[in-house]
């Protein structure tokens, strides 16, 4: 697969001694939020792939969708700047513009995406508005390529295979031989490619993916179809069959993107621990995942766990303060 060269690589591994300390098992961060594009964030890797791909197929203007407060968003805006094409951003959740217009959607507007709002209320449905935009494109004149939702394509996944390959490499450099790698899922494409990246490099850990949004019933079905798509493209000897997927969903909360009390904890004990900033949307509730089931026994106090910190931070700015601080 064609693959850019933009993001900061490898990604720190770090030891997270006072985390550990205070929660019980031997914790390391994976930094993938300084992958160093706009940000960062786990969709810099994703993005290597699929703008390589736009650019291999002579597009001028990459389309990309999510919420109005989409990583996503704003790192394809970034990426795409840095090689000089243009951004349509398809944003959904609110009617209209949202206001005051603070964290990801500010930086998309800074990076000078163009938007069009859907309100895509109740169901997360875009109906035909991305193919609308793609059309007003080819009218004039440009060349549109549409990033898949959650960049989750054969390309994204295949960029956490070889991020599970970088990890392996650190994992020797350090000695260090982990039991659990945590990471948080919303497409899903992320936990694919890292549950094909331990399959098929045959590491010792097992893989659980904390949702923020789906139900467990509908990642066991989703996740072997992306699995099955890309180990297809790579050639892969082994694919996951539902057995082999470990996904959580008791840590969703009312909704996608509603602050769970867990969630606000967690990034409040990891900040003052470690001096590590989550964000309310993904790595928060992962970590709330992470605490989740080292209380309930699934993760042992002797045992050893990576958790993926996949970035996301600018959300925070478009939540209320008493939200995140809690009632202090
Ligand atoms: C998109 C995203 C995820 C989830 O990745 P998927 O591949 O969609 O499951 C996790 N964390 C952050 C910060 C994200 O932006």
């Amino acid at each position: 697969m064609p693959r850019l060269n933009l993001a900061k690589l490898p990604t720190p591994l770090d030891e997270a001694p006072r985390l550990s300390a205070a929660l019980g098992p031997r914790i390391l961060f994976k930094r993938d939020d300084l992958t160093g594009v706009g940000l960062g964030g786990n969709k810099v890797r994703k993005l290597e792939f699929l703008i390589a791909r736009a650019l291999q197929e002579g597009a001028d203007t990459l389309i990309a969708s999510g919420g109005f407060q989409s990583n996503l968003a704003r790192i394809a805006v970034a990426m795409a700047n840095g090689v000089g094409m243009r951004t349509e951003l398809v944003l959904g959740g609110v009617p209209g513009e949202p206001r005051p217009m603070v964290g990801n959607l500010l930086l998309d507007r800074l990076l000078g995406a163009k938007v069009t709002y859907v309100d895509t209320e109740p169901r997360w449905d875009f109906g035909d508005s991305i193919e609308r935009v793609e059309a007003e494109v080819r009218r004039r004149g440009g060349h549109p390529y549409v990033v898949p939702l959650g960049a989750s394509s054969a390309e994204g996944v295949a960029a956490y295979i070889c991020a599970t390959a970088e990890l392996q490499q650190q994992l020797v450099e350090l000695n260090v031989e982990p039991h659990h790698l945590i990471v948080g899922v919303g497409s899903g494409g992320t936990y694919t490619g890292l549950l094909l990246g331990q399959m098929n490099l045959q590491a010792g850990y097992r893989v659980t993916g904390i949702s923020v949004s789906r139900t467990r019933e509908y990642l066991l079905d989703k996740i072997p179809e992306f699995a099955r798509e890309a180990g297809s493209e790579l050639q892969l000897s082994h694919l996951p069959r539902r057995q082999d997927i470990f996904v959580q969903d008791e840590y969703v909360g009312p909704s996608y993107g509603a602050l769970t009390q867990g969630c606000s904890e967690a990034i409040r004990l990891v900040a003052r621990t470690e001096g590590v900033i989550l964000d309310p949307v993904y790595s928060g509730k992962a970590m709330a995942g992470l605490i989740g089931m080292i209380r309930s026994g699934l993760i042992r106090r002797d045992e050893t766990v990576v958790f993926l910190h996949t970035g996301g931070q600018p959300a925070l700015f478009a939540y209320e303060s008493e939200q995140l601080l809690g009632r202090e």
